[in-house]
């Protein structure tokens, strides 16, 4: 295993911030690590890091029990979600860093520096800038940079917090993308921190949602997506509409309707229940095409770039709905403000018991 972390758990002041975390990631594996801001992702990277100390717990890094170690000693890489370099050294001086204070019988030669500082530069394709100062930089090329930094001393671990969460959509897009790549080049273990469940679904190799100190669920990025473990989960990794209900004698209520519930659900007792349907997830038609069509009048649309957003009242239905239907379909079914459609639930997950959002 690259990282192992058993039992890590971390009060301040009365307030739990992780909460017996148990978590594997094996070598060579970049895995995001998802939740809403406050939820404990900075502190636990901190805490692998040696930035921090746990309450309780095991840090095992390739193996090896680090949990007392300093940072130094842990040999991890680190990129903050803020620029953190050195605005008063140029780009070869910030990578080559890390490698300069390191004590003697471990520093590398000045020509094998060099040698290492310029590989780093052309690996996240940074070399024109080698003379250039921070200030002079893109905020992704300075995280580009930061990232070179980190790995200078040939890290086990590479921690990268948020790394591109201040930057704007289009260049965040990019990064991912290419970090994507990078990681295939250089199979350094890494934990990615991010709120952004797109970030996450798209760059990692698994996903570990956390949520108040907790791990909710982990898995592949499609496990995750196709099959939440819960409420919370299904809610975090994208947009939903949500119908409060009861199950009883096999049946949900949806809005008005009763659909059918699911099998694991089919023999509890009368309680309370919700219903998520994502907006791409729901039809839209000018024909009915089946009886437990709902009939619908659109509010508003939305262009959301390959997709049209629709905003539904529904018959039977106390709160409108969200669909989102793909371009060519609106441009065919030619639909405007104030049509009556029928409406229809393709893909519905149903959850027992209470959860608030
Ligand atoms: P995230 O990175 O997921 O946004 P953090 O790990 O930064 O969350 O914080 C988790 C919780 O712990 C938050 O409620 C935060 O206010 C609290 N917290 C973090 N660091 C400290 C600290 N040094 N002292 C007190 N509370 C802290
Ligand atoms: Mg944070």
């Amino acid at each position: 295993m690259g990282i192992e972390l058993q039992n890590i758990s971390k009060q301040f002041t009365g307030y739990t911030a992780l909460d017996n975390i148990n978590l594997s990631i094996a070598t060579g594996d970049l895995i995001a690590l998802l939740g809403p801001s406050g939820c404990g992702k900075t502190t636990l990277l901190r805490i692998i890091a040696g930035l921090e100390s746990a309450d309780s717990g095991k840090i095992i890094l390739e193996g090896k029990d680090t949990t007392n170690l300093s940072p130094r000693e842990k040999n991890v890489g680190f990129v903050f979600q803020h620029y953190a370099l050195f605005r008063r050294l140029n780009v070869f001086e910030n990578v080559a860093f890390g490698l300069k204070v390191l004590e003697r019988s471990k520093r590398p030669s000045k020509s094998e520096i060099n040698d290492r500082v310029e590989h780093l530069l052309k690996l996240v394709q940074m070399e024109w800038a080698i003379k250039r100062y921070p200030s002079q930089l893109s905020g992704g090329q300075r995280q580009r940079v930061a990232l070179a930094r980190a790995l200078a001393v040939n890290p086990k671990v590479l921690l990268l917090d948020e790394p591109f969460s201040a930057l704007d959509a289009k260049v965040r897009q990019e990064l991912r993308r290419w970090l994507r790549k990078l990681h295939e080049e250089i199979h350094v273990t890494s934990i990615f921190v991010t709120h952004d469940q797109e970030e996450a679904l798209e760059l990692a190799d698994r996903i570990v949602v956390i949520n108040k100190g907790r791990i909710e669920q982990q898995g592949s990025p499609q496990e995750v997506y196709d099959h939440p473990a819960n409420a919370f989960v299904y809610n975090f990794l994208g947009n939903v509409n949500v119908f409060h209900g009861r199950i009883k004698e096999g049946m949900v209520s949806l809005g008005e309707h009763l659909v059918d519930a699911p099998d694991e659900l089919k023999n509890v007792d009368e309680k309370p229940s919700q219903t998520f349907v994502r907006p791409h997830e729901i039809g839209i038609s000018k024909i009915r095409s089946s009886e437990t069509d709902v009939i619908g009048t659109i509010r508003e649309i939305r262009l959301l770039g390959g997709q049209i957003g629709l905003n539904l009242s529904c018959e039977g239905f106390e709160h409108p709905i969200e669909a989102e239907v793909p371009r060519e379909l609106y441009l065919n079914l030619q639909l405007s403000k104030g049509d009556k459609v029928f409406v229809s639930f393709n893909r519905v997950k149903v959850f027992s018991g209470d959860y608030e959002i």
